[in-house]
């Protein structure tokens, strides 16, 4: 049994909560090494996303995605939101119009974002961006695939995600705007590495 459209709207909703639960984390964190806009803007870009869902519920998983990736990209803004944007987009078109979502059609989703991510972003590991959490959240997911449900190919990625967001930590930044401190990054937890292992915690949650 596999996710439907109505599970995969459930999980943005839940999504939506978390960030506006770490809003001011995520502005705090933002300010530190960015413009501090990174907790609002997200917070704005999901609520906008529920609000859509909450007049109707898209009828395939694929298409529910598709709604979120242009709400995203029309509401959010800064360099988040194209690079969310895109990633929701890649992981509708990687899912195509089925009914529902197995555990691999899920790592494949999330593949297929990541893949989006660094096509428009152009960062790699290392870079102390969203793809450092992204990255190994799907080299987890894909690996849990293999005799596991889509809860646990999620909590295999957030576990993977919250690892690589604290190995931002010690980075200097080379992409975004926390590359112009050069050193001064240091030491300080990348926003949007902490935003995507958060969005996956919340999806994991969402699908147990
Ligand atoms: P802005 O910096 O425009 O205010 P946000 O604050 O919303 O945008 O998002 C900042 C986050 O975006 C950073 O913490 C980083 O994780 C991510 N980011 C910035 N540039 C890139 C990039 N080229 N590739 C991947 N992620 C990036
Ligand atoms: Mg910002
Ligand atoms: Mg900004």
């Amino acid at each position: 049994m596999g996710c439907t459209a109505e599970r995969v709207a459930e999980a943005l909703r839940a999504v939506a909560r978390v960030v506006a639960e770490h809003r001011d984390e995520l502005v705090r964190l933002d300010r530190e090494i960015g413009d501090g806009d990174h907790g609002e803007n997200l917070n704005r870009g999901f609520a906008a996303v529920v609000s859509k869902l909450d007049a109707e519920v898209p009828a395939t998983p694929g298409a529910v995605l598709k709604l979120a990736a242009t709400t995203l990209i029309s509401t959010v803004g800064g360099a988040a939101g194209p690079l969310y944007g895109t990633g929701f987009l890649r992981a509708a078109a990687a899912v195509g119009d089925a009914g529902e979502l197995d555990a691999a059609a899920v790592a494949g989703a999330l593949r297929a974002a990541l893949e989006g991510v660094v096509a428009r972003g152009k960062a790699v590991v290392g870079d102390k961006t969203m793809v450092d959490a992204l990255t190994p959240a799907v080299g987890a997911a894909s690996a849990a695939v293999a005799g596991g449900d889509v809860a646990g190919v999620l909590d295999a990625a957030a576990e993977a995600a919250e690892r690589g967001a604290e190995s931002t930590v010690p980075l200097v930044a080379r992409k975004g705007r926390a590359s112009y401190l050069g050193e001064r990054a240091v030491g300080h937890l990348d926003p949007g590495a902490r935003s995507t292992s958060l969005l996956l915690r919340a999806l994991a949650g969402s699908a147990r």
